[in-house]
């Protein structure tokens, strides 16, 4: 069943957490929230897991009208940040408590156990108590736990925030693989945009309460709506242009020819760093920018040179080198080459 979410708003106090938030989830996806500290998520995955009321809007799931359905009959699994493990009882009780509560008969619940210890690999961890288990074993065995029930939806709140970081790279893949195996409509938290990009079929990105841009991981780095999506979703370099007639736009007086069509009043281009490329100074072509190396930092696979524009000296442009492209020097006088089909127009 599709989750739908119209019109919500939720304040605490003066704080307007959510503000007009609608938002359709298809049945079976992996659907990120993300976006910076403050800007709502949480409180939205809340609301719909029935752990926090909306003061105004609706949320449906298929036909069923949620609003009025305590967070425990929602039949939602909710896996948090902290583990949350019941420290007292071992793996196995901790992934059946759910079933118990809902007094499944024995053999069933033995063997529903069984069968998500071995969905999250760790059936020969059973009989082991939360604190003699990594923090990666632990959120995998919280993982189980939410799936046992068979839930309706999967809500995760930044579940891999407090696992370092070659634990939660393999766990952005197991949980997704898991996802995928039982199809189950998956909504999670997030802060981390190469972990919405690495996992999600569709990415939410908020701001101040209010939903900026959803899209596809690819549609959001290659199209963003707002210099707010392009800055937060990888790194794009930011140009503040003078707007002409009829669409013409320039850079400190340099003409810039641009691909997509320009929107009316538009102030800023957005150009990513990986597709400008350096070249001489008496280079010819469309967007060819005077400018002077301001800084340059190797790291490993990639290079990240830092530009001055000639024609305006406080915008700086990042440039990122691969491979064996020739690394300019600190001083160096050159020019940048912006392809007219990777200018972005922002808002
Ligand atoms: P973070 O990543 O830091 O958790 P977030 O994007 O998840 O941030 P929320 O936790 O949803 O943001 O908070 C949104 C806003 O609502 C913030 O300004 C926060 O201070 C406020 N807020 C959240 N919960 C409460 C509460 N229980 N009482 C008062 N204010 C709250």
């Amino acid at each position: 069943m599709d989750l739908s979410i119209h019109d919500l708003v939720k304040r605490f106090g003066r704080i307007t957490a959510l503000d007009h938030v609608s938002l359709d989830v298809a049945r079976g996806s992996f659907v990120c929230f993300l976006g910076p500290s403050g800007c709502g998520k949480t409180t939205l995955l809340r609301v719909i897991a029935g752990l926090e009321e909306a003061d105004a809007g609706s949320i449906r799931l298929g036909e069923a009208d949620l609003s009025s359905i305590p967070a425990r009959a929602r039949n939602f699994g909710v896996v948090f940040q902290s583990y949350s493990l019941f420290p007292n009882m071992t793996a196995a009780r901790n992934v059946g408590y759910g079933l118990e509560c809902r007094h499944w008969e024995k053999e069933r619940t033995r063997a529903r156990i069984a069968e998500m210890l071995d969905l999250v690999h760790l059936s020969d961890q059973a009989e082991k108590l939360p604190a003699q288990m990594s923090g990666g074993q632990q959120q995998r065995i919280a993982l189980a736990r939410a799936l046992a029930p068979d839930p309706s939806a999967l809500l995760l709140d930044e579940p891999l925030s407090a696992l370092d970081a070659k634990v939660r790279e393999e766990l952005r893949i197991e949980i997704r693989a898991v996802q995928k195996r039982l199809g189950i409509t998956t909504i999670m938290v997030t802060h981390d945009q190469e972990e919405a990009l690495a996992m999600a079929d569709l990415i939410v990105v908020m701001n101040k309460g209010r939903i900026e841009q959803i899209g596809t991981p690819q549609q959001l780095y290659r199209e963003p709506a707002s210099a707010f999506v392009a800055d937060f979703i990888g790194r794009m370099n930011v140009l503040p242009v003078e707007a002409g007639a009829q669409g013409a736009m320039s850079f400190g007086g340099t003409p810039l020819h641009i691909d997509h069509p320009a929107r009316d009043g538009a102030t800023m281009l957005g150009v990513r760093p990986e597709a400008v490329s350096l070249t001489a100074r008496d280079g010819t072509g469309a967007n060819i920018l005077p400018a002077t190396v301001r800084s340059v930092s190797f790291l490993g696979n990639v290079t990240r040179v830092e530009v001055e524009p000639d024609a305006r000296r406080e915008t700086s442009i990042m440039v990122e080198l691969h491979g064996t492209s020739k690394v300019p020097e600190q001083g160096e006088q050159l020019a940048i080459s912006i392809p007219a089909e990777a200018l972005r127009v922002l808002s």
